[in-house]
């Protein structure tokens, strides 16, 4: 294997149920990186395996562009249902995130005429050639593998703990519309794609005032508002999908993740008009919405609603945040407490006033937290971060035993 592909812990993971993951070795460990965020159901969830089992054994796989099944159909009906806006939507299935995110572009470019893509600073949007020119952070996701793709155009996120502009309202509003004068034309931009909570970028949590900025300017500019829930989607901040906690309704939504309860299937769903925008034959692909992924998508977002785990994300947020400010109150080293649900995060620093990012104490932390027990990942464009992901079908009993390991590894 390439070095590129590396593992940021030295586990070699023989099987996992619920919220735990057993190595080779046979030693039990809690995990608080879940997959980065695609087992909101859990290891191996019973209805997830039962229905891509029965799936599997039925119907492996066609080709939706060849011949159609029900599956897809089925998970393109639920998503066009519990998606936010109440307005005719479509969906179509692709089988990634990056996958997801390049067919919102597309789909955003032909339907408006334009070309010019607005993303954000700390953004992460995958790995493919359109995906890596959007994502922000440099190394290692971009250094060496140029050149981008053109015409993406990048504004500073509201990251209000490292940005006093962002913090302000009004003047981040301003600097949004001055970048019409200093970088594109409005009239050039298909869309304005955001993460409403940084995933990669270190879990920030976009203030609503500055949200309600983009929608506003987007509405007035004719620029198709994206939101990528692939790492906020399906129950992770305590509502199926973040775009709830501000009210906003977008043109595009993207999902993947725990969209699939661990297989590999992502999506677009929007409004009707501007899905349809696409030629027959624009969109697709060989494995996109295979039965077997689909079948378990389905079982995957029932066993969200039927088990509420929107609720139990929104608990389990509330256990951490309280435990995370106490650990916030003890350890100078921690200079921000964030997140939204239970997607939450400590932001590690040198010092609290000049606020430099410690990455070589976080990875120190990571490693200790590993040798307890407890699979816990970083996040952030410095890789200083440090950020939960865990099962939303934790108990609250491993909930606790994981949070105590994380103490000990902060002190
Ligand atoms: N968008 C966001 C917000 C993500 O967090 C990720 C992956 O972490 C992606 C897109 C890319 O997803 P994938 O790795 O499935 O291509």
């Amino acid at each position: 294997m390439p070095r590129g592909i590396s593992h940021m812990t030295p586990i070699c993971a023989d099987r996992g149920v619920g919220a735990l993951v057993v190595d080779l070795d046979g030693n039990r460990l809690l995990d608080f990186a879940g997959g980065i965020g695609t087992l909101n159901v859990g290891h191996a969830n019973p209805d997830v395996v039962a229905a891509a089992s029965a799936q599997l054994a039925k119907l492996t796989h066609t080709c939706f562009s060849v011949a159609l099944y029900e599956s897809y159909v089925a998970l393109a009906e639920k998503l066009n249902a519990i998606t936010p806006g109440a307005f005719p939507k479509k969906t179509m299935l692709a089988n990634s995130g990056a996958e997801a995110l390049e067919n919102a572009v597309k789909i955003a470019r032909h339907s408006t005429g334009r070309e010019a893509v607005l993303v954000f600073e700390h953004a992460f949007h995958g790995r493919t050639l359109l995906t890596m020119s959007m994502t922000s952070k440099v190394r290692p996701y971009k250094f060496g593998f140029g050149p981008f793709a053109p015409e993406i155009y990048r504004l500073p996120y509201p990251y209000t703990y490292r940005d006093p502009i962002a913090a302000d309202a009004a003047a981040y509003e301003r600097t949004l519309r001055d970048f019409f004068s200093t970088h594109v034309a409005a009239e050039k931009i298909a869309c304005l794609v955001l993460e409403l909570v940084l995933g990669e970028g270190g879990f920030v949590v976009a203030p609503p005032e500055a949200v309600r900025a983009m929608e506003r300017i987007c509405k007035e500019r004719g620029i198709l508002l994206v939101i990528d829930e692939v790492q906020t989607g399906f129950g992770r901040t305590g509502r199926m999908f973040a775009c709830e906690h501000y009210g906003v309704e977008p043109d595009l939504l993207t999902t993947a993740k725990s969209l699939g309860g661990g297989l590999p299937v992502s999506a677009v769903t929007g409004r009707a008009e501007i899905m349809d925008s696409a030629e027959a034959g624009g969109l697709g692909g060989t494995y996109a919405g295979n039965p077997v992924a689909c079948a378990a998508a389905l079982a995957a977002i029932e066993f969200l609603e039927t088990h509420r785990l929107c609720n139990r994300a929104a608990e389990i947020g509330r256990v951490v945040e309280e435990r995370f400010r106490c650990f916030y109150d003890r350890f100078p080293f921690i200079g921000e407490a964030r997140g939204l649900g239970a997607m939450r995060a400590l932001e590690i620093v040198k010092d609290r006033e000049t606020k430099e990012p410690d990455k070589e104490r976080t990875d120190r932390i990571l490693r200790k937290a590993c040798e307890n027990g407890l699979i816990l990942i970083s996040a952030g464009t410095y890789g200083n971060v440090i950020r939960t992901l865990m099962p939303l079908v934790i108990t609250d009993v491993q909930l606790q035993e994981g949070l105590e390991v994380l103490e000990h590894a902060l002190q």
